[in-house]
């Protein structure tokens, strides 16, 4: 099919990684470059997510590109919407605006051997074709409803915690909410004063930490202004604070217990009823899910509207949600807190390589890629966050930013060499991930409960099982040997 949308590079996402992926290529005078984005705005996770009490649970100061600090964040964990703020600002800052192309859902995409071109499908549009392509979708971004029995006959409203229906008010209604996880016990607390009833349906209770949230006080703030180094010092300790969590997740799971009793102690100085403690109690290693963070959650469960239900889902009935004890909590609007589609690659989103292997068969038993960025049979195809690359301890944006560094030495080095094409040797991709996967091994992340950190085949394919740095060191510079170039 003939085509007028040709760019050196296309972008797919304009959530932290398209955005910062545009900017380091923009500051290496590269800008033949489309950042392909399915919405009408940019932001990712933080556009779509807009549920009541939407925030990071990783500080702000640090949870931001390095290049780009914000000395006037409000608190040291912000919002949703001044999240969306700060990278509006950064796509108008560095001028990526004219490179968006919103309204572009990617259905797919075919690598042309003999052109070393990708073409690109566009949902209703032209296909765009490009000589490398990075995908920066992210892997949170398929909402997960579960198959419940008679989902479809509830009369009431119902959505995902993802794409909270703001026309629905919710003052004086009663309300389901399904899922003890890192957006339930956000939204939970935040709309508890105002419904008239909360019934939260719980499967398995998650290890809760206090947040130290605050305000940021006028002084930081104008300090972090007057003088960049005092909030770059200030970015660092949060940085080396956060990654002695892995020192404890992965090498000393011993440490894990000291911290799961601070945990139990903040949940029973909060909670007073104590079978509503006993529910409360995680039966599992600390880590092993997302460890949340939050003051208000639990205080939230003990008003007299909150109920907190532990009996299993039997089915969604027209006016609300019948329990195994054939209890029926009648509602007036129900809301999945329940996660996303992580671990498994998307069937339907079709990319087809070299000699037409094509990724969704390739990744049958569970995503790999080497370093979480390069995958064998796919020449000049990039992931941001790709498979285990995810963390549980620190920002992502460090992720982000190092991989953007590693594509963009890649990117750099085929013009120097003049290569139509970089590949990453399969042997390399598989060493990498028999060390990922050992590592995993012994590891919290892999001890046993459910998370959407585990494929359907229990392989744990999106976690990064070590320091970040260790992570930043080895994706520094593009190793020649471990790719063809052809
Ligand atoms: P989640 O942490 O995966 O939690 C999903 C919840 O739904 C769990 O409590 C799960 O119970 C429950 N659930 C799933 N299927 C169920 C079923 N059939 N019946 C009953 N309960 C069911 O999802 P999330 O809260 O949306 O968070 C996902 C990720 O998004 C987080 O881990 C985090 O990475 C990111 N996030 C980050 C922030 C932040 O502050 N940075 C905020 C929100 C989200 P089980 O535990 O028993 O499976």
């Amino acid at each position: 099919m003939s085509t007028e949308r040709k760019y050196k590079i296309a972008i797919i996402g304009s959530g932290f990684a398209g955005i910062g992926m545009g900017i380091k290529l923009l500051e290496a005078g590269i800008d033949d470059f489309v950042i392909l984005e399915r919405a009408n705005e940019a932001g990712g996770t933080w556009r779509d997510n807009t549920y009541p009490g939407a925030a990071c649970d990783v500080s702000s100061h640090l949870y931001s590109f390095s290049f780009e600090p914000n000395p006037n964040w409000n608190r040291m964990f912000s919002g949703q919407a001044e999240i969306l703020k700060y990278l509006k600002h950064c796509v108008k800052k560095y001028g990526l605006e004219k490179h968006i192309s919103f309204n572009s859902n990617v259905t797919g995409g075919k690598y042309k051997e003999d052109l070393g071109i990708w073409e690109i499908g566009i949902e209703n549009d032209l296909p765009v074709e490009c000589r490398f392509l990075i995908n920066g979708m992210g892997p949170l971004n398929r909402p997960s409803v579960p198959d419940f029995i008679g989902l479809e006959s509830f009369k009431g409203d119902a959505f995902h915690s993802s794409e909270w229906d703001h026309n629905v008010d919710l003052k004086g209604k009663k309300v389901a909410v399904i899922g003890t996880g890192a957006s339930a016990i956000q939204v939970v607390p935040s709309i508890a004063t105002e419904v008239e009833g909360l019934y939260l349906f719980q499967r398995t209770p998650a290890w809760i930490m206090p947040k130290p949230d605050r305000k940021m006080g006028k002084i930081e703030k104008w300090l972090f202004n007057k003088i960049p180094f005092v909030q770059k010092a200030y970015r660092s300790f949060i940085y080396g604070v956060n990654e002695l969590t892995a020192f404890a997740l992965v090498y000393q799971p011993k440490l894990i217990k000291l911290i799961q009793k601070v945990s139990i102690r903040n949940m029973k100085r909060q909670v007073k009823d104590v079978t509503l403690q006993e529910k409360l109690t995680p039966k599992y290693s600390m880590g092993c899910k997302r460890i949340l963070l939050s003051n208000n959650y639990y205080p939230a469960l003990n008003r007299d509207n909150v109920k907190v239900v532990t009996e299993s889902i039997e089915s969604i009935t027209e006016k609300g949600i019948l329990t195994t004890n054939k209890e029926d909590f009648n509602v007036d609007v129900i809301v999945f807190c329940t996660g996303f589609v992580a671990a498994e690659y998307p069937e339907h989103f079709k990319f087809y390589g070299r000699d037409g292997f094509e990724l969704s068969e390739q990744w049958k038993n569970g995503p790999e890629a080497y370093l979480g960025t390069t995958v064998n049979g796919f020449p000049n195809f990039y992931f941001i966050i790709g498979p285990n690359t995810g963390l549980g301890h620190n920002s992502m944006v460090f992720m982000i930013e190092s991989q953007i560094n590693y594509i963009l030495d890649s990117i750099k080095k085929v013009s120097v060499k003049k290569a139509k094409s970089i590949e990453v040797k399969n042997e390399v991709q598989k060493a990498f991930n028999d060390k990922v996967q050992n590592k995993l091994r012994g590891t919290i992340w892999n001890s046993g409960c459910a998370s959407w950190y585990l494929g359907k085949n229990g392989k744990n394919t999106t976690i990064w099982p070590g320091f970040t740095f260790e992570f930043w060191s080895q994706s520094r510079k593009i190793d020649d040997s471990d790719y063809n170039w052809y």
